[in-house]
């Protein structure tokens, strides 16, 4: 169901915005932005001085943009789609992850007595590309992007879907052979990032990204590697426990979406 901002959010919208805060501001932005009926009520709105500000920038910009030079050529539409999906700070810390992985399948093979580290690491592998893919201290373009009403929920996720298209088929290459079911594989990386992502929302992605994966170490890694044993949530009949894990936290993410668009002012 759509819920259109009432009138008097609209008017103080067209008044500058003053005495809202800045996740209403961007919520009625990114609802005019598919609402034909609230952006002409938003012009209704508008005041006879603003009115007349409007129409000077307007006929400036026209006599500036007549006298002024051809336009560039726009990007070409794969440079925008690009950048919709990925930024490029994902490049070292996906390299890292990928890195790292392969020292754990390489001492798997060398100390064959201890629980398998590709296994151990699996559900945390994909928590630094998704701390980075939405990041004011990573993404040069950071600035901009949180500006547009495209930020939120969505772009996150096309950008953690990248993040997966690295970390799964490499966790899968390094399962093959292993003995390794690929669902116990694979079902607890996508859990780790479903966690991340739903306590992103609050805490902020590069928090909870630490938070997950600080806990995971001390939780399972460190005892599992003190014991020689692998840990009981790591064992084949916790498959179906893993997939509830995350099919929840894709359900409580879905129904926060919208908190998703404070996400920039937070981390
Ligand atoms: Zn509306």
């Amino acid at each position: 169901m759509t819920r259109h901002p009432n009138l008097a959010v609209i008017a103080r919208y067209a008044g500058g915005g003053d005495g809202l805060d800045e996740a209403t501001v961007w919520s009625v932005e990114a609802h005019l932005e598919n609402c034909a009926d609230c952006r002409a009520r938003l012009a209704g709105s508008v005041g006879d001085q603003t009115r007349a500000l409007l129409d000077r920038i307007a006929s400036g910009l026209d006599v500036g943009i007549a006298a002024g030079p051809p336009p560039a050529h726009a990007a070409r539409p794969w440079s925008a789609m690009r950048r919709r999906w990925f930024v490029w700070a994902l490049v070292p810390w996906l390299a890292m992850t990928v890195a790292v992985l392969g020292c754990a399948y390489l001492l798997d093979r060398l100390r064959p007595d201890l629980p398998s580290l590709v296994l151990l690491l699996a559900p945390v592998a994909p928590l630094p590309g998704v701390a980075v893919a939405w990041s004011r201290r990573a993404d040069p373009a950071w600035e901009l992007v949180a500006g547009t009403p495209g930020a939120g929920l969505a772009m996150l996720l096309r950008r953690a879907v990248v993040v997966l298209a690295v970390v799964v088929p490499a966790l899968a290459l390094l399962g093959i052979g292993s003995g390794i079911s690929m669902a116990l594989m694979l079902l607890p990386s996508l859990a780790g990032t479903a966690a991340t992502i739903a306590l992103g929302g609050v805490l902020g992605l590069h928090r909870a990204a630490t938070g997950i994966g600080a806990a995971w170490g001390v939780a399972v890694v460190v005892p599992s590697m003190a014991t020689m044993n692998l840990p009981v949530v790591l064992s084949p009949g916790s498959i179906p426990i893993w997939a509830l894990i995350t099919a929840a936290l894709v359900a409580v993410t879905a129904t926060r979406a919208d908190g998703y668009r404070w996400l920039s002012s937070r981390d």
